[in-house]
């Protein structure tokens, strides 16, 4: 039977390649999103992946979420948390809505998922959860103290459970893009983006599949002994 992958924000962008990436890999797969329903529906017109919609910023929407996906399709052994979301703005700008809404997706989401499924994952003693950082988590990024520290918490999160599930055979990584070419990047300015781009040593964007080849890598059933890494893609922008 094959192993069922769960990525969360995996309707588009570098979710998408990443459920496709897995599915290719021989992975079962099921996506969620929360609230582009026209575009979830394309993708699973298009993937055959089935598509669910909740919030990963409200715990209770997470653990009944995988009760459902867990009855329909049996237990996820592979979570991928790469949900997101930016909401820019310089410090003096930034409101705690802001800041709020950012750390309960971007963190929030990957404790609410993880706690929904590290237990029957433990119990199994088979497991792989890779959460999606962030180079501006590494590095820090001007308008962004509300992302860079939920990315942050990201990767500290990440070397916390990897100790926490080692022994149990749950892997916990880290992924941490540069700047893909998505709908998040699509939202910067040209001309920052320019300047972006000038800083990066593979003079190009990353594309979503560049990303997914790492999450792959990092499921596989020869992945067992990398836990508590974070792997860089970033074309050569943040050697950390
Ligand atoms: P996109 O904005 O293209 O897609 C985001 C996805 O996350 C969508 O599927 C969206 O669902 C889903 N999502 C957003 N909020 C929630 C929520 N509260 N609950 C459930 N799903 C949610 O993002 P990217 O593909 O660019 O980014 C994916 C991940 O990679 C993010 O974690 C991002 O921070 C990270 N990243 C991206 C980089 C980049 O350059 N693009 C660089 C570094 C990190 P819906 O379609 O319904 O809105």
């Amino acid at each position: 039977m094959a192993r069922l992958a769960l990525v969360t924000g995996g309707t588009r962008g570098i979710g998408e390649a990443i459920c496709l990436a897995l599915k290719d890999a021989g992975f079962a797969v099921v996506a969620n999103y929360v609230g582009s329903e026209e575009r979830a529906k394309a993708f699973t017109e298009q993937s055959g992946i089935p598509a669910y919609k909740w919030n990963v910023a409200d715990h209770q929407a997470c653990h009944d979420a995988v009760a459902r996906i867990e009855a329909a399709h049996g237990p996820i052994e592979v979570l991928v948390n790469n949900a997101g979301i930016t909401r820019d703005a310089t410090m003096l700008k930034m409101t705690f809505e802001m800041w709020r809404e950012v750390i309960e997706v971007n963190l929030g989401g990957c404790f609410n998922m993880a706690k929904a499924v590290y237990p029957g994952m433990r119990e199994r003693k088979w497991g792989r959860i890779v959460n999606i950082g962030s180079i501006n988590g590494q590095a820090g990024q001007i308008g962004q103290v509300n992302y860079a520290a939920a990315k942050a918490g990201i990767h500290g999160f990440t070397k916390a459970l990897a100790q926490e599930g080692a022994r149990f055979g749950v892997t916990v990584n880290a992924v941490a893009p540069g700047y893909i070419d998505t709908d998040m990047v699509a939202a910067v300015p040209p001309e920052v983006l320019e300047k972006i781009v000038a800083r990066i040593p593979a003079g190009r964007l990353g594309q979503a599949h560049e990303i997914a080849r790492g999450v792959v890598f990092l499921c596989g059933e020869d992945a067992g002994f990398i836990t508590g890494s974070t792997l860089s893609i970033n074309g050569g922008q943040h050697m950390y």
